[in-house]
C-alpha cells in the first residue's frame, strides 16, 4: 500500500519536517537482499544449466527481471570468467553501459574500471588484466572483433537488448553466428524483453549447411537454442487515452504531469517525448508553471537523454525522498534499457526519435515519428514496478488501434549502409548479399552503400577493400565519410583542423541552445562564425576553448557546452593517436581553409546542394536526387545561403534541414569523386 506522508509539527524545535509511516522503501534493502528479490534470481540454476549446456541460450523476460545486471554476475560466480576469461555483455546505447556497468560494480562491491568495466567508443574503462566482466556497445564489439576474429577472450557474449533490433546488433549476431561454428566453447546469450524469441531461435538453428565446419563441438553441446522465460512480476497497469488528439504533446505532458501531480499519490512519473531539445522544452516548462504557482511543489524534474553529464544521470537512479516525487522526463532510453525503481505514472507521448533512409533520394533523416504497439506496451509496464501504476497515453485509443504499426521496422531496414558494409568487408565477409542476416537490408539500399564506397575510392571494381585506404577507413571508428576527410587531410596538409572538425562532428552539439535569449545566443555565435561555414567555425571554437585554458566559464559566457568541448578535446586526442598509426603527418594549414574545405569535400561529396536558382526562401537541391532541403537555423550559414554547399546530415521538421554545413567550389567535386559526378555533367 502507499502512505500518505504526514507533516509533523516539531513544536519544540519549531521546525516543520516530513515523515512517513512506513519505512519499508525500495531504497533500505541490502544489495543482496534486493538481488535476491529479482524475477531472474529463481532462475539463476537454471540458466547457468542451459549456458553450460547449450551453445546459444535465449532469455525473455520482461524489462526490469534482472537479466542484464544479475547474468553476468552469474556466469562470473559459476566460474565463467576463470582462467583469463572474459564475460561480455553488450548493449546497443553508450549510456545503458555506463549506467549498468556502474550498477554491477556497485553490486559486487568494487571499483568500476577494474573486474568489471565498460567500453563504449572514445572512452574504455577496462582493465586487461582484471576485467572479467565487461559491459561495451554492440558497436565496439563489432570493432573488437576486427582485431580478434573469434573474439578468444571471452568465454561468454550475451547480447542484450536483442528486441530493439539496432543494426549493430543485428550485425553482431549474424557473425557471432559464424563464430560459433569455428569456436564450440564460445557460449551466445541472447536477451530480449520481448518474446519475439522464436524468430531469434529459428535464426540460430543449426542447419547442415551452416554446420558444415564444425567438427570440433564439444561432446553432449547442444547446438539447438535454448529459450528461457523469466517470469516477471510486473503489477497491473491502467492505460488512460486521450479522448480527442492533442497537437503540442509537450504541453500535454507537462500538464498530465501537473494533474497527476494534484490529484493522485505520491510515486513517481516517467514521461517519454523524444529527445534533447524537446524534454528540455518540457523541463522548462514545467519548471516555469510550478513557479507562476507559487507552490513548492514537491516536484523533482529530471532530464534523461545520451549526452546528459554524468553526475545527472546518477540523480535519475538515487531513491526520491519522502514528500518528493520525481518526474523523470526521458528519451526511449528508458523504454527497455534502463530501469528506474519507484515509477508508478507513466506518460508515453507515443512518438520516438527514428532514423529512416530512403535510398532513392539518398537521405537519412532522424524524425520524429509514431512508436510501434509494441513499444506502447513497454512503456506502460515501466509503470508496474512497485505496485500498480497508471499510464497516460497522449493520443486516442483509436490512434492507438489503426494508426500504430504492431511491431517496429528493424533499424537495418531502415538506414544508411555504409559504415555497416565497410565493416563486414574489413572482416574478410565479401559476399554481402549472401550474409545470414537476422533481418535482410533491401537491395537497394546495399547497391547504394556500395556506390558511395565505391566513389570514396575504398572499393574497387570487385567490391573488395582497396588496400591500405579501404582498411584505414574500416579502421577508424567514425562513419567512413568522416574517415575519408581526415585520411585526405593528409596529403591537403590540413591534418591538424580536420581532426579538431572530426572530433566537433562526433558530439551532438557544442552549443547551448535551451538557455536565455535566442538573439543572445545568435549573437555569440557570430563572434565565431566564419563565412565558409560551420566547420570552420569549430576550429575557431575549438581555438578558442583552448585559448581560454578549457574554462567553463569562458564555455558559459559564450553559450557552448563545457560537456561537449571537453568530449571534443578527448576524441581529438584518440584520433590523433589513431592517426599517427595510420601514418598521418600532423600537419597544420596555417590558415589556408581552401584545403580544409577541399578536405571536407573529399569526405562527403555525396551530400553536395546547390541553391535554386530564383529562390527566395533559401531552398536547395541536393545534387545526387534534386531533393528539397535548407539551411538549418543553428547553421552560422543560414540566411547566408552559398550557391554551392555539402551539409553533414539532415534533420526534418516541417521541412528537411540541413545540419553542419559549409560552402564549396563545385569544380572540386568532379576532382574528388569523379565517378559520382560524372553523369550530373557539372
Ligand atoms: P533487465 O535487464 O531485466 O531489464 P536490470 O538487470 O537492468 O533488468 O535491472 C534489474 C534491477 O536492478 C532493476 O529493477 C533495478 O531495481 C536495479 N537497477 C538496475 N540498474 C540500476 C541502477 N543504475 N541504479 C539502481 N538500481 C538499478
Ligand atoms: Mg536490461
Amino acid at each position: 500500500g502507499t502512505e500518505k506522508p504526514r507533516l509533523v509539527d516539531d513544536e519544540e524545535g519549531g521546525v516543520l519536517f516530513l515523515t512517513s509511516s512506513s519505512s519499508s522503501g525500495y531504497g533500505y534493502a541490502s544489495i543482496e537482499k534486493q538481488r535476491q528479490r529479482l524475477p531472474v534470481y529463481k532462475y539463476r540454476t537454471a540458466i547457468l544449466y542451459l549456458v553450460e549446456s547449450h551453445a546459444t541460450t535465449i532469455v525473455v523476460g520482461e524489462t526490469g527481471s534482472g537479466k542484464t545486471t544479475q547474468i553476468p554476475q552469474y556466469l562470473k560466480e559459476a566460474g565463467w570468467a576463470e582462467g583469463g576469461r572474459v564475460i561480455a555483455c553488450t548493449q546497443p546505447r553508450r549510456l545503458a553501459v555506463q549506467a549498468v556497468a556502474s550498477r554491477v560494480a556497485e553490486e559486487m562491491g568494487v571499483k568500476l574500471g577494474e573486474e568489471v568495466g565498460y567500453t563504449i567508443r572514445f572512452e574504455d574503462a577496462t582493465n586487461p588484466g582484471t576485467t572479467v566482466i565487461k559491459f561495451l556497445t554492440d558497436g565496439v564489439l563489432l570493432r573488437e572483433m576486427m582485431g580478434d576474429p573469434l573474439l578468444t577472450k571471452y568465454s561468454v557474449v550475451m547480447v542484450d537488448e536483442a528486441h530493439e533490433r539496432s543494426i549493430s546488433t543485428d550485425i553482431v549476431l549474424g557473425l557471432l553466428k559464424k563464430i560459433q561454428r569455428r569456436r564450440s566453447d564460445l557460449r551466445l546469450i541472447i536477451s530480449s524483453a520481448t518474446i519475439e524469441a522464436k524468430s531469434m531461435s529459428d535464426f540460430f538453428q543449426p542447419s547442415s549447411r551452416r554446420h558444415r565446419g564444425s567438427e570440433s563441438v564439444e561432446p553432449g553441446l547442444k547446438m539447438e537454442p535454448a529459450i528461457l522465460s523469466v517470469e516477471g512480476r510486473g503489477f497491473n497497469v491502467q492505460i488512460h487515452y486521450l479522448e480527442e488528439p492533442v497537437s503540442d504533446y509537450v504541453r500535454a505532458a507537462v500538464s498530465t504531469v501537473l494533474l497527476i501531480h494534484d490529484k493522485e499519490p505520491f510515486g513517481d512519473i516517467l514521461v517519454f517525448l523524444t529527445g534533447e531539445e524537446d524534454i528540455e522544452a518540457a523541463v522548462k516548462q514545467l519548471t516555469d508553471d510550478i513557479q507562476d504557482r507559487k507552490i513548492s511543489s514537491g516536484l523533482i524534474v529530471l532530464p534523461l537523454y545520451s549526452g546528459l553529464p554524468r553526475a545527472e544521470q546518477d540523480l535519475i537512479f538515487s531513491p526520491t525522498s519522502r514528500g518528493k516525487r520525481k518526474v523523470v522526463i526521458s528519451t526511449n532510453i528508458a523504454e527497455t534499457s534502463l530501469t528506474l525503481e519507484g515509477v508508478v505514472y507513466l506518460i508515453d507521448s507515443g512518438f520516438s526519435k527514428q532514423q529512416f533512409y530512403n535510398p532513392i533520394t539518398d537521405i537519412e533523416n532522424l524524425v520524429v515519428a509514431p512508436i510501434s504497439q509494441a513499444s506502447a506496451r513497454q512503456r506502460a509496464g515501466r509503470a508496474g514496478r512497485v505496485r500498480p501504476g497508471k499510464c497516460y497515453r497522449l493520443y486516442t485509443e483509436e490512434y492507438f488501434l489503426k494508426e500504430m504499426s504492431a511491431q517496429g521496422i528493424p533499424e537495418i531496414q531502415r538506414s544508411n549502409l555504409v559504415s555497416c558494409i565497410i565493416q563486414l568487408k574489413a572482416l574478410g565477409i565479401d559476399n554481402i548479399l549472401g550474409f545470414d542476416w537476422p533481418a535482410s537490408p533491401s537491395p537497394e539500399s546495399m547497391i547504394r552503400a556500395l556506390e558511395i564506397l565505391y566513389s570514396l575510392e575504398v572499393l574497387d571494381d570487385d567490391a573488395k577493400l582497396i588496400s591500405p585506404v579501404g582498411f584505414h577507413v574500416a579502421e577508424i571508428p567514425l562513419e567512413p565519410m568522416i574517415s575519408k576527410m581526415i585520411l585526405s587531410s593528409n596529403q591537403l596538409g590540413c591534418s591538424e583542423e580536420i581532426l579538431t572538425i572530426s572530433a566537433v562532428l562526433s558530439v551532438q552539439s557544442i552549443w547551448v541552445t535551451g538557455r536565455g535569449v535566442r538573439k543572445e545566443f545568435d549573437e555569440a555565435k557570430m563572434r565565431f562564425a566564419a563565412a565558409e561555414g560551420d566547420h570552420v567555425t569549430f576550429l575557431n571554437v575549438y581555438k578558442g576553448f583552448l585559448e581560454s585554458g578549457k574554462s567553463s566559464n569562458w564555455c558559459y559566457k559564450n553559450y557552448i557546452n563545457y560537456h561537449a568541448m571537453k568530449k571534443v578535446v578527448e576524441i581529438r586526442e584518440q584520433l590523433q593517436r589513431i592517426a599517427q598509426r595510420l601514418g598521418i603527418d600532423l600537419k597544420s594549414c596555417e590558415g589556408n581553409l581552401q584545403a580544409v574545405r577541399k578536405a571536407v569535400t573529399a569526405g562527403f561529396f555525396a551530400n553536395a546542394c546547390r541553391l535554386e536558382p530564383y529562390s527566395h526562401n533559401g531552398m536547395y537541391k541536393t545534387l545526387r536526387a534534386s531533393q528539397e532541403v535548407y539551411i538549418h537555423p543553428s547553421s552560422v550559414l543560414f540566411r547566408v545561403n552559398p550557391k554551392w554547399v555539402l551539409y553533414q546530415s539532415i534533420v526534418s521538421t516541417d521541412r528537411r534541414y540541413m545540419r553542419n554545413v559549409i560552402s564549396i567550389e563545385p569544380s572540386w567535386l568532379t576532382e574528388v569523386a569523379p565517378h559520382f559526378y560524372q553523369k550530373q555533367g557539372l
